[in-house]
């Protein structure tokens, strides 16, 4: 059984002493829920302050972004090595980097390559425009997002997948459970062509895209579904809580009756 997982994106959203408030806000609970994986990821600049505050607790830290040289002369870029000593997780090719900062899937996979070489778990976003979506292309897109010639390092250094259709992304307008599901488990078939059933079976994948107190029980109810990156909802102490503790209660009991 996988592990479900819930990523807090917190965009940029939040000056550190704000971030902080935030943290301190949901501590206590989010720290003695169990069963469930849980990361947050603010803004580059509170990383170090929220590391602090989380010493000692279950909750994860991660970042938002990174640039792959580890280090030189590439002002206001931040390096694996310095999130290293900061955090465990680092969100790569969300669709508004792809989409507003021009990461390309060579970008993106040579990001992914330099956060495994520092032990960094990478949480890869793959997912389709509304326009190719509605051109029936979202497999072939996908496939493509995944065809790095190192995908299978990606696998074996415990990356995660995100997908996230684009046109779910902070619209409001999520995609349905089984929708969400038949794709992701088009992308775990896919996988498990490339790289093995083993491998498929153990890659934690995630939906993103509008997730919310109120939906996020009907992607968690399905079986490909290993958990959600959630980014509005995330900046809500209340909300974000509920849709960890119910992940936490859903899968619990999902695993109980397998
Ligand atoms: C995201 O930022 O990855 C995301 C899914 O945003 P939202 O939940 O706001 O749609």
């Amino acid at each position: 059984m996988r592990v479900p997982l819930i990523a807090g994106n917190w965009k940029m959203n939040t000056t550190v002493s704000e971030a902080v408030e935030l943290v301190k806000e949901m501590l206590p609970e989010l720290d003695r829920i169990d069963n469930v994986d849980k990361v947050i990821c603010p803004p580059f600049v509170s990383l170090a302050a929220i590391k602090e505050l989380l010493k000692g607790s279950t909750i994860k830290l991660g970042a938002q972004n990174l640039y792959f040289e580890e280090k030189g002369a590439y002002t206001g870029e931040i390096s694996p090595l310095m999130l290293a000593e900061l955090c465990e997780f680092v969100i790569i090719g969300h669709s508004e980097r792809r989409q507003y900062f021009n990461e390309t899937i060579e970008i993106v996979d040579k990001k992914v390559q330099a956060a495994l070489k520092v032990g960094l778990t990478p949480i890869l976003c793959i997912g389709e425009t509304l326009e190719e979506n509605e051109a029936g292309k979202t497999e072939e897109i996908l496939t493509r997002q995944l065809s790095s010639p190192s995908a299978r390092l990606y696998y074996l250094g415990g990356s995660i997948l995100a997908y996230e259709p684009i046109w779910a992304i902070g619209t409001g307008r999520a995609a349905s459970g089984g929708q969400a599901n038949d794709t992701i488990g088009f992308i775990r078939q896919h996988i498990a062509q490339q790289h093995g059933q083993g491998i498929a079976q153990e890659v934690r994948i995630l939906y993103g895209g509008s997730v919310t107190a109120n939906n996020i029980a009907e992607f968690i109810n399905q079986p490909e579904i290993d958990g959600a990156l959630v980014g509005g909802a995330s900046l809500k102490a209340s909300e974000f809580l509920s849709i960890v503790r119910q992940t936490s209660e859903i899968k619990g009991r999902l695993s109980e009756e397998s």
